[in-house]
This record gives structure tokens, sequence and C-alpha cells, in this order.
């Protein structure tokens, strides 16, 4: 497989859903300790996730709501200030598909005004829950995205094409079992069941040199077991000496350079 750059033999994204608190703030805003768990992330985790790429000299990619950028502006410039990119995540971790066209232009529009105040036009859209319909489709490829990542169809990026036509967009696939939020919030399972789950996914897509993308929570990860786990999977990729880490976006220009 001679898919990627030169010398390359498989693809790493990692990539971080930055939703802080958005989420609770809009499904029980007086749950105050709901929400400072929320805050876990900008206080203790972004840090700490920061720290773990440059030891790695990692680019990531975070899918941020614009109300993160909004509350903790801060520790977004920091992200950006980085080199790592930003990408658009809703605005209150809106559930797309289940709002009306108004409500979701509303989402996206303010998320966009949110990502200006920070100096970013993000080229990357991925929504809350992966919860999509076509109407969003159709609204990403209008606002001028340049990639969407949202679809489970596949195990590498491809251009999307959708009910039979070329929506220009390029798709980067996702999967639950390489999400850490049904690991550490759903089912409580330890970093060591994370490990095994994603190391072994990790080993067989690198034979077969195809993509690896992982998504994961500041909140959840951010946790110290959690970061050690990452740590030790990522120093494991590295030492194969020929795994592309990328973000999004360079994964979905050279995608579209190859395939479009
Ligand atoms: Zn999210």
């Amino acid at each position: 497989m001679d898919f990627w750059p030169e010398g390359y033999r498989c693809c790493v994204n990692i990539s971080f859903d930055y939703d802080s608190n958005s989420a609770l703030m809009r499904r029980a805003p007086l749950d105050i300790v709901a929400q400072s768990r929320g805050r876990f992330a900008p206080n203790v985790a972004i840090p700490r996730i920061l720290d773990l790429l440059d030891k790695h000299e990692i680019p990531a990619t975070f899918f941020t709501p614009g109300w993160t950028v909004d509350q903790f502006t801060e520790s977004v410039e920091d992200i950006v200030g980085k080199g790592h990119e930003l990408a658009a995540h809703g605005y209150l971790h809106e559930r797309l598909a289940e709002i009306s066209k108004e409500a979701e232009e509303s989402v996206f529009q303010r998320g966009l005004e949110a990502f200006e105040k920070v100096g970013v036009k993000p080229v990357g859209f991925r929504a809350p829950y992966w919860l999509i319909s076509d109407r969003t489709l159709k609204l990403v490829q209008r606002l001028g995205f340049k990639y969407d990542s949202n679809m489970m169809d596949s195990d590498m990026p491809y251009m999307l094409k959708w009910r039979g036509k070329e929506t220009g967009l390029v798709e980067l696939p996702v999967e639950w079992m390489l999400d850490d939020w049904p690991q550490f919030e759903t089912h409580r399972r330890s970093p060591e069941a994370a490990y095994a789950v994603w190391k072994p996914e990790f080993e067989g897509l690198y034979e077969l040199g195809r993509y690896f993308g992982l998504t994961c929570h500041p909140q959840a990860i951010g946790r110290i077991s959690r970061i050690n786990m990452l740590d030790k999977l990522l120093t494991e990729m590295k030492a194969k000496g020929d795994v592309w880490f990328a973000s999004c976006k360079d994964i979905a220009d050279w995608t579209r350079k190859k395939l479009a």
C-alpha cells in the first residue's frame, strides 16, 4: 500500500473533542458539579495533553465547540499557539439532526464567530455525538469546509460521495472503538482495557498500511493514569519509525491530492 507520503507505511491522527462543559450547559444547566467535570479540561487536561504532544512532536486536531472558545479562550489560544489544528464541533454540543434547520444554521454561525475571535477559520467539521443528517452535509459543503469526520464506513480517508453525488469533501472516518468516551465514561474501563482495544487495532492497520484515527476527550483522557497509557501507546507507535502523524487538515489535503 503506497497511499501515504513517501517513507510512511501508515497514518495516525490523534484528535481531541474539546467539549469542556458545553454539553452539560445545554442538558443540565443547574448541575454545577457535572459542569465542573467539564472544566477539568481547561484546568488540568489541556496543559497535560499539550506537554504530551510536545514530547512526541505530534500535531493534533482539536474539534472544539464555539462555547469552549468563548469560555476558555486562553486555553484555546494555547492550543493554536502550539500549531495544532482547531476544527468545528457545534456551539453548545447540539444534536444537529434533531433541531430545526434555522437552529442548525445558527449553531454553525455562532461556532464560526467564536473561532474568528482566536483568528481561526476551520476547514474541518465533526458533529457532536457524530450525529448528522443530509441537511448537515449540505450545510458543511455550503460553508466551504474541506473535510468531514463523522462516517464509520472505512478505515481509510476518502472523497465523500453522497447519494450519488460528489460532495467535494474529504471524509476522515471514525469509530466508537477508537473513542475514549465509551471506554472511560460510559463503561468506566481501566486504561489497560482501553489499551487492549486500541493497540491491536493500531498494529493491524499498521501492517495493512491504513489509517488509525483516535478520538479523545480531554476531560476523560486527561486523568493521569489514562494519559500515561496514551503516552505508552504513542511511544510504541513512534518506535516503528514509519508512521505518519498528521493533523486531520494535512491528511485531508493529502487525500484530496491523491484521489480528487
Ligand atoms: Zn464532543
